[in-house]
């Protein structure tokens, strides 16, 4: 770059002609690929810009963007790379989707509204979030520290990962790193430039304390293997740099990459390597065979935590990674395990690996978790694997050996062993809880034991147990018993403590257990469980305390009892038909979580049957007649779902014998509820638990029903994910279920038990509700327009979803495929000036196909309203209009009539607002129209309002009202063949 020719005087150069640069694409962006430690595989990309003068040749940012920051242009360049880059994400999505990053100035925000921008360009090109990368630097954030955090969190919440860039060059990093929240560190290139053991080892400890707090690494400057090696050793996880390839255009890019033999991530493993990444583990792991650089070992080396990953892919195992005490450990026992091969990673078949370990290894992977004992020259062993990430047949697996023997840290072997065989006869279960890391280890566990505390964490496994097994008087006291806050305070006033509670076994009762804590030393506990149950009734007796345990049935226990776990749903209301309690079935029948979903309200309010009527009567009469009414058929909505129940209800009376309210009970109809396996697994969708084609078919005609008995007005509301192939094709199918499973009960919480929601196909929802009121339909839509900002991130995944939300009334047509179709034409251009054109010509070529080869040129408009007044949108034409036009879909569709035809557009406009919002039909002449032709437009109304058809013809065909007048005209037919 020094050897080309340099204008005298750069800086006035580089400000004369900076706007002729970016009009003209002198301004490029260059992109340098992104590697990751773990595999190689390109990852990532940084978008860097380059001035390609036709004059001074290449450019390099070193030489205008200082120059752009001191004459505060520099947002100018940032706009522009920002929106090339999200431009250029369609065209680059099938080849390649990892993300990419852009650098921001620090003055971007004070010179534009940088985030609006960002959100602009993405919207418009509907470009995930995850995948747009904010590189921000240190000297940025060293001016006015609160607006930096509000530039920051705008960014984060919306979805962007935000990166500190040259994190390391500035003086106040640490204190950066306290202050802000990233997503990544790419650490400063200064660090591998000098690459002697000083700058190591602070390169190990920015890596290890970014894991610590939960930050990815990203070195930069990589320019040799042993830079490589070493970063790929300390657990970093991305590295960038010339060894990998330099900065280049985007086809160089591909096609370099394709040049040296390296291959790109694909979407769907960057969240599995992202997860493996997050692992502190891997910084300790080929620590073993660091010997060649001679590095010295930091205390993480030494860490004494034995721990490996295997990846399973079919019947293959592969260990990426093993500790140096993992292999310490692994090597002193006896099994041929994978360790062997280790020292070279290589792929095995499952069968190589022992059998033991085989079980393991499944077990975890189809289970999450597993454990294996084995005793070892007199030791004890426990090998654990946890599941870490799965993605597609491929899954890793945490491996742990820890050798029990010494962490009880009792002594000695024989104390243990004569200790733990003692405690083993009279105890069914011993674990060790550890306060240090809140966890516990189950080491002995009788085989009919039922009140498990299997190994795992500690505060989950007492939530387990409470809720699942404890009497529920009882779950306070354990919780009390156990807390690890106040425990070391009360063993050491106490020494060993204990507590008689009340466990369900295996027959159903609740026996008594006494569960024991004994302190072996500070923060570590046997937690010591035997049958209590003799002990108890001992104790009884001692104290002749027989009624305190043994309760009569009276009947607030026998009330209590009910509530709580008969399967009969019931309620009681008060005299104005108002809901004062219910029982706990109730509450899951309608995953109520509290008394205030629906005390103090009435079914009217609730909105959950489709016909209020025979409901209201029914009550009416318990209340003011006293007749009870006997298993009445009727419907109700229920999570989604209109069901059909039957409903027994009976007033209530007070002790002076008045109606004070009533009691209802009710059932799911056999209709239903005989045919789990056959009528409602018919209408369900398995995916989502929500209605499917024919069950919001089958609900559809209640709503009908209704409407034409008495006139109550429905909406059916359709819902989208938009671009959800690419979520699919990113991320992999199983996360595209979950998305779906997601959205569906995100619309289920929208509509809660008022609505019905069903699931069509793919990515498509249909909404059905009654309103009373317009307002109460446009909050519902306002509601499930703000899903995706509720479902930012699913499974640890953030995620960018659009949704395109169309709706329409019944009485807008009375007549239910015209109302389908109104509503999927509206969501299908909802949004239409932001939804890309692309999708726009998919979305309404599929309702108008029929249309494409007609004899007679026609195309469709959305009128549309702004601050700027009328106009409309083309959303569809045909082929016949193409041709008379002279235009292409690229060129027409998604513009508006007033940039298509600058002549006469108001005209144009007019036709289409009386047409398509006061629903006429309309001719027009054109004696020179748009293009040069004298002719004649129609507008009719279609779909539905705000939208219309246009039809164009050459006078010479026409034979509306004017024919006569205007018959004498014969212009050459060039458009319309009719
Ligand atoms: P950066 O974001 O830290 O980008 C990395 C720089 O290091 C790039 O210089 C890249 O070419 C260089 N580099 C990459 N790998 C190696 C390597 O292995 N060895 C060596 N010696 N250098 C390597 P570049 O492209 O000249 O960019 C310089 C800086 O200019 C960037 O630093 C970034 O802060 C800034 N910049 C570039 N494009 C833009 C832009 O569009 N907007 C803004 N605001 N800043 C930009």
């Amino acid at each position: 770059m020094t050897d080309t020719k340099r204008p005298p005087d750069m800086e006035q150069y580089i400000l004369g002609h900076l706007d002729e640069a970016l009009a003209n694409d002198w301004i490029k962006v260059y992109v340098q690929p992104v590697v990751r430690t773990l595999t190689r595989q390109v990852c990532g990309m940084e978008a860097l810009s380059r001035w390609e003068d036709p004059e001074y040749g290449l450019l390099s940012p070193i030489e205008f963007i200082p120059v752009l920051e001191e004459h505060r242009l520099i947002h100018k360049l940032d706009i522009y790379m920002v929106q090339q880059v999200c431009e250029s994400y369609q065209s680059r999505k099938n080849r390649v989707a990892v993300p990419i990053s852009v650098n921001l100035s620090r003055l971007d925000h004070e010179l534009c509204d940088i985030f609006e921008v960002v959100e602009a360009a993405v919207k418009l090109n509907k470009v995930p979030r995850d995948i747009l990368c904010i590189e921000i630097t240190e000297s940025m954030l060293a001016k006015n520290e609160s607006m930096m955090h509000q530039y920051i969190d705008r960014f984060r919440s919306a979805g962007y990962p935000v990166w500190m860039d040259d994190f390391g060059s500035g003086y106040s990093t640490l204190n950066v790193l306290k202050d802000f929240e990233f997503d990544e560190l790419k650490i400063d290139m200064r660090f591998l430039s000098k690459f002697h053991t000083r700058c190591r080892k602070m390169l190990a400890a920015i890596v290890h304390m970014a894991k610590e707090i939960g930050i990815q690494t990203l070195a930069e400057g990589v320019e040799t293997e042993e830079q490589f090696a070493f970063l790929r050793n300390i657990g970093c996880e991305k590295a960038q740099g010339y060894l990998f390839g330099k900065p280049m255009t985007f086809q160089d890019c591909v096609k370099h990459v394709a040049d040296v033999g390296m291959t790109w991530e694909a979407p769907s493993m960057r969240r599995y390597y992202d997860k493996l990444g997050s692992l502190d583990v891997l910084s300790a792991a080929p620590f073993a065979r660091r010997g060649k650089g001679g590095q010295a070992p930091t205390g993480r080396e030494m860490n004494s935590i034995s721990m490996a990953i295997v990846e399973l892919r079919g019947d293959t195992a592969e260990m990426l990674f093993a500790n140096e005490a993992f292999e310490k450990t692994a090597a002193a026992l006896d099994w041929p395990l994978l360790w062997d091969h280790c020292a070279e990673p290589s792929r095995v078949p499952m069968s190589r690996v022992s059998q033991r370990l085989q079980k393991l290894l499944e077990e975890a992977r189809s289970e999450g978790e597993g454990r294996l004992m084995s005793v070892y020259d007199n030791d004890y062993y426990e090998l654990r694997a946890k599941r870490l990430a799965q993605s597609r047949g491929v899954c890793a697996v945490l491996l742990n050996v820890t050798n029990l023997s010494r962490i009880s840290a009792l002594v000695n072997q024989q104390q243990l062993d004569d200790g733990l065989r003692s405690l083993y006869s009279v105890y069914e279960q011993v674990s060790l809880v550890n306060l240090n890391d809140l966890t516990v280890v189950s080491l002995h566990l009788d085989q009919d034991a039922t009140n498990k505390m299997p190994t795992g964490s500690l505060l989950a496994r007492i939530e387990e147990l409470s809720e699942r097994r404890l009497y529920p008087d009882d779950r306070e006291r354990f919780r009390r018993f156990i807390d690890p806050a106040t425990l070391e305070e009360r063993a050491a006033q106490e020494g060993s403590i204990s507590i008689y509670l009340r466990v369900l076994g295996f027959h159903g009762n609740y026996d008594w257990r006494n569960y024991q804590l004994v302190r072996i030393r500070q923060n570590t506990y046997y937690l010591l469980v035997r049958g209590a149950e003799s002990e108890v009734s001992e104790l009884r007796s001692a104290y002749r305390e027989p009624e305190r345990f043994d309760e009569t049935l009276t009947p607030e226990l026998l009330w209590e009892n009910v509530v709580d776990r008969a399967e009969m749903k019931f309620f009681w209301k008060d005299r104005e038909r108002r809901f004062v309690g219910a029982s706990r079935s109730f509450y899951k029948y309608y995953d109520f979580h509290s008394p205030s979903d629906f005390v103090g309200k009435t079914d009217d309010e609730m909105g959950w049957h489709i016909h209020n009527d025979p409901y209201r009567d029914e009550e009416w009469k318990v209340l003011n007649e006293g007749i009870v009414s006997h298993r009445v058929a009727g419907n109700c909505i229920s999570q989604g779902v209109e069901r059909q129940i039957m409903a027994t209800k009976m007033p209530l009376f007070s002790r002076d014998g008045k109606i004070v309210g009533l009691i209802g009970t009710f059932g799911e109809t056999d209709y239903h509820t005989q045919g789990k396996n056959s009528v409602l697994q018919a209408r369900t969708d398995n995916l989502t638990g929500l209605l499917n084609s024919r069950g919001l078919y089958e609900d559809l005609f209640a709503y009908i029903d209704e409407y034409q008995l008495r006139e109550r007005d429905f909406a059916r509301v359709e819902v989208a994910i938009d671009g959800f192939e690419d979520i699919n094709a990113r991320y992999g199918y199983d996360f595209g279920d979950a998305v779906i499973r997601e959205t569906g009960r995100a619309l289920l919480r929208c509509c809660g038990n008022t609505a019905t929601v069903g699931r069509v196909s793919s990515c498509y929802f249909t909404v059905l509700r009654q309103f009373d009121k317009p307002e109460e339909l446009d909050e519902l839509i306002a509601r499930i327009r703000r899903i995706p900002s509720e479902l930012r991130q699913i499974d640890d995944v953030p995620l960018s979803m659009y949704l395109s939300v169309g709706s329409a009334l019944y009485s807008e047509t009375g007549n239910q495929d015209s109302m389908a179709a109104q509503a999927e034409m509206r969501r299908m251009t909802d949004d239409v000036e932001n939804i890309s054109r692309h999708q726009l010509m998919e979305n309404t070529r599929r309702i108008f196909r029929m249309f494409d080869e007609l004899p007679l040129s026609y195309a469709v408009y959305k009128v549309i309203s702004d601050e700027n007044g009328d106009d409309a949108i083309v959303l569809y034409a045909n082929r016949q209009f193409f041709k008379m036009s002279y235009t292409t879909p690229e060129t027409l569709i998604g513009t508006r009539v007033s940039h298509f035809f600058a002549v006469d557009s108001n005209d144009w406009i007019r036709l289409a607002v009386q047409a398509g919002t006061e629903g006429k039909t309309v001719s027009k002449r054109f004696p020179f129209g748009p293009l040069g032709v004298d002719m004649v437009a129609s507008a009719y109304p279609v779909i539905g309002p705000g939208f219309c058809a246009f039809t164009f013809r050459t006078l010479e065909n026409w034979t509306g009202p004017d024919a006569q007048r205007e018959g004498g005209s014969h212009k050459p037919s060039w458009a319309d063949e009719t």
